[in-house]
């Protein structure tokens, strides 16, 4: 049942039907962690609230965005939340865009390294159409930005479609490369399963360090110097994949349903997250509008360069 007439042009925000929740440690604390998704009115966001912690609000938007290392974390007032990126690639592929997102722990839950249980909580929950019309984030101008040999820029576009490059220099991943419109459909199906990784070099350190607590060969593909030691992948290019939705999540700190095309080519979490507040910032380079243009590309390609190593 719709609440407004489906007028496919002029969408309605969406919230979920009915309260879900899930439990799991966190990646780099080990911490158990029940995360609870509500119901919210329209014009909310997507809004964190620590209830450990007297329901603290924490907005999922770049204003709140912390140190940006392994994950992104958001910190408002001290306050500090930990590896949202997975949960909000789900939420703003789906086009939720109003939830509260009760945690009882500083980090959400890694559960599969994927947003594999995001969508199925998401698919337990049901979606409902709220009586507002989605305000788009409509790009005008490009903007771009780049580090080193990493680089990422923003164009316009009539969907929200992102182009993500990849390329570790290691035989089992190899130069990848994934292009597509994201929408629940497409993230569902293309991204969703793809788990996050890590190389056996890089673990011990980490661990030492006390950054990985919770990781382990269930929640990330781990990589020795040559293979993956815990295959099989879900997709030959699962790292590529992986990193297509770690974009989507921090493009989620926009705040608003954005239209445009993203290039990512090697970037990372920091790169990500300053894209978007150099975008904010500058409001010559968008515009708002409640129209949703009609898709005109095609919805998903990807590429290896590279065949991915027979020994995983
Ligand atoms: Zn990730």
């Amino acid at each position: 049942m719709h609440v407004l007439s489906d007028d496919k042009r002029m969408p309605s925000q969406l919230t979920i039907k009915r309260p879900v929740e899930i439990e799991g440690v966190g990646l780099h604390t080990a911490v158990p962690a029940r995360l609870k998704l509500l119901p919210a009115p329209a014009d909310t966001g997507i809004v964190f609230r620590r209830v450990d912690l007297d329901n603290f609000e924490i907005e999922a938007h770049v204003r709140n965005v912390a140190r940006v290392s392994y994950a992104t974390s958001l910190m408002k007032r001290g306050v500090l939340l930990s590896t949202t990126e997975h949960l909000l690639a789900a939420l703003y592929s789906c086009g939720v865009d109003n939830v509260y997102a009760e945690i009882d722990a500083l980090e959400l839950p890694i559960l599969d390294g994927s947003s594999q249980p995001f969508i199925d909580l998401l698919n337990q929950a049901g979606l409902r159409q709220l009586r507002r019309r989605r305000r788009y984030l409509r790009v005008i101008k490009p903007l771009e930005l780049s580090e080193g040999d990493r680089r990422i820029g923003i164009y316009p576009a009539d969907e929200f479609r992102v182009h993500c490059f990849v390329d570790y220099q290691h035989q089992a991943i190899g130069p990848q490369t994934i292009e597509m419109t994201v929408d629940r459909e497409s993230f569902s199906n293309e991204l969703a399963p793809a788990r996050t990784f890590g190389f056996v070099k890089d673990f011990l350190g980490l661990q030492e360090m006390g950054l990985i607590r919770g990781g382990s060969l269930a929640n990330a593909i781990v990589l020795d110097d040559t293979s993956v030691l815990n295959g099989p992948l879900r997709f030959p290019d699962e790292f590529g994949r992986h990193k297509a939705l770690d974009l989507i999540g921090d493009l989620a700190l926009v705040g608003r349903p954005l239209q445009a095309l993203i290039v990512a080519h090697r970037a990372g979490h920091a790169l990500h997250t300053q894209l978007v507040t150099r975008l904010l910032e500058d409001h010559s380079l968008w515009t708002e509008t409640t129209e949703h243009r009609a898709p005109a590309m095609p919805s998903f390609s990807s590429s290896i360069s590279v065949t991915a190593s027979s020994q995983s």
